[in-house]
């Protein structure tokens, strides 16, 4: 496994172009994927078959016994490596940014691509979701059986939800400064890690370099330290990556499929259309790369996705993709990737706008052009503020509806599918993060050869 040293000084004090590595995607992100294949397959082929054997005791023990547990030791060993490297890995590249003008731009840089993709990723659900009109032809029995079958679900999420909408700034204003650090730490509140993070590098950034070196090595060493790790929790990914899938068909309602087909294919196809086209014209033309080699150095993020639903869970394996696939310096990964993956959600967005417009068809609610922008804006704001954990969106959809006067409880209706849709979401979401890292690094590195000097 490869491991680089860094020093604080000789990065600290060059321009941020020149920390950047010179990029190998070419070689790395063709390595093959092989086992990551075969695990998908199988966890579709696996879970179709004990869909199909039905509920038993027999089939309760292997999950329980086999199936779950194989899931549970990928999904915890890379959510256990995700604070430390969040904190280390943001604090010690902002330090390795160099200078605040340098930071200042990639920020704004960063939060222009955000924007851009996440509103196109709006567009293209709100697009297909008018055109398609899913939720025209829902019968009102189907409603109310969701309704009842999903109460308990349905309460819990009421109740988050009425939190966020009574206090969407203020929220956020705790979500971000929270009173005890250690605490936020432990409860794994991103937002507040990231912040912090961003503040301590700040601070260490206004030291002296002789004084702050000491502790940025630490930071570094524990950010490798946690890249290392995830390099070996990923050996075990193709087996788990079939396991989280063949656990998550096994327990899919594949019977609500045909009542709900119209939905699932608007969302799947929008879901298709952004990562495969949005996603591929910006490679191909923002970033200068084949779209063919981000799909396929990207699989292993892509997968990860996948089968664990939660963008803070596939954070490490971004950076480390991100880093030991196409080459780039943990001066762009160590900052952009916590942050996108904890407020960058394409996929989220796009779901969150077309769940809100079939529940308005099912109720036979018909938008104004204002109601429908107002539900844009709304969906816009509040991905920012989604957990990257599995299903983490949907209180927040309940409030969007419940502000712009469409029943939350409507929601109930797709709750038996979400699970699966929640997987490709969460590729959305870190596939935006992915780019992102690519785009910046590109552009840090062009802006880099305009400089005059040398780079080492
Ligand atoms: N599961 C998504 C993620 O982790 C969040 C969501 O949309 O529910 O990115």
């Amino acid at each position: 496994m490869q491991v680089r040293a860094h020093t604080f000084s000789d990065e600290s004090i060059a321009p941020a172009g020149l920390i950047l590595y010179k990029h190998s995607m070419a070689k790395e992100a063709q390595r093959p994927n092989r086992g990551l294949w075969i695990g998908l397959v199988a966890g579709v082929i696996l879970g179709y078959v004990l869909n199909l054997w039905g509920p038993n005791p027999d089939r309760e023990r292997l999950l329980t016994h086999v199936i779950d547990p194989l899931g549970s030791i990928f999904l915890r060993g890379l959510f256990i490596t995700v604070v430390p490297l969040v904190f280390a890995s943001v604090a010690a590249g902002m330090t390795r940014l160099g200078n605040m003008a340098s930071i200042r731009r990639l920020g704004l840089r960063l939060l222009l691509f955000y924007a851009c993709t996440s509103l196109i990723a709006i567009f293209i659900g709100q697009t297909l979701v008018t055109l398609v009109r899913p939720g025209a032809g829902v019968p009102q029995e189907l409603v109310d059986k969701a309704r009842a079958d999903m109460g308990a679900q349905l309460a819990s999420l009421a109740g988050n939800s009425n939190q966020v909408a009574d206090s969407l700034w203020p929220g956020l204003v705790q979500s971000l400064i929270p009173r005890n650090f250690i605490q936020a730490m432990a409860d794994g509140q991103m937002l507040a890690i990231v912040f912090a993070a961003i503040i301590f590098g700040l601070a260490l950034l206004a030291l002296k370099p002789q004084d702050a070196k000491p502790l940025v090595d630490v930071l570094q060493a524990i950010s490798e330290a946690c890249v290392t790790i995830v390099g070996w929790i990923m050996r075990l990914a193709p087996y788990a990556v079939a396991a989280l899938i063949a656990a998550t068909l096994t327990r899919f309602g594949f019977g609500i499929v045909r009542q709900l087909g119209a939905y699932l294919g608007v969302v799947v196809g929008a879901y298709a259309i952004h990562f495969f086209i949005t996603y591929g014209l910006i490679a191909r033309y923002l970033i200068r790369m084949p779209a063919r080699e981000f799909f396929q150095g990207g699989l292993p993020v892509f997968l990860t996705a996948f089968s664990t639903s939660s963008s803070n869970a596939t954070m490490p394996t971004t950076i480390r993709t991100l880093e030991q696939r196409f080459g780039v310096s943990p001066a762009v990964t160590s900052f952009t990737v916590p942050l996108g993956a904890t407020v960058n959600m394409d996929g989220t967005a796009l779901f969150e706008g077309v769940v809100v417009i079939f529940v308005a068809q099912v109720f036979g609610i018909d938008l104004t052009i204002a109601q429908q922008a107002t539900v844009i804006v709304l969906v816009f704001l509040t991905a920012v503020g989604v957990a990257g954990v599995p299903g983490g969106s949907l209180p927040l959809i309940m409030s969007v509806m419940a502000a712009t006067g469409i029943p939350p409880e409507g929601i109930a209706l797709i709750l038996g599918v979400d699970r699966v849709l929640d997987m490709g979401r969460t590729v959305l979401n870190v596939g935006g993060d992915l780019l992102c890292a690519l785009y910046l690094s590109r552009v840090e590195q062009a802006d880099s050869a305009n400089l005059p000097c040398d780079t080492t």
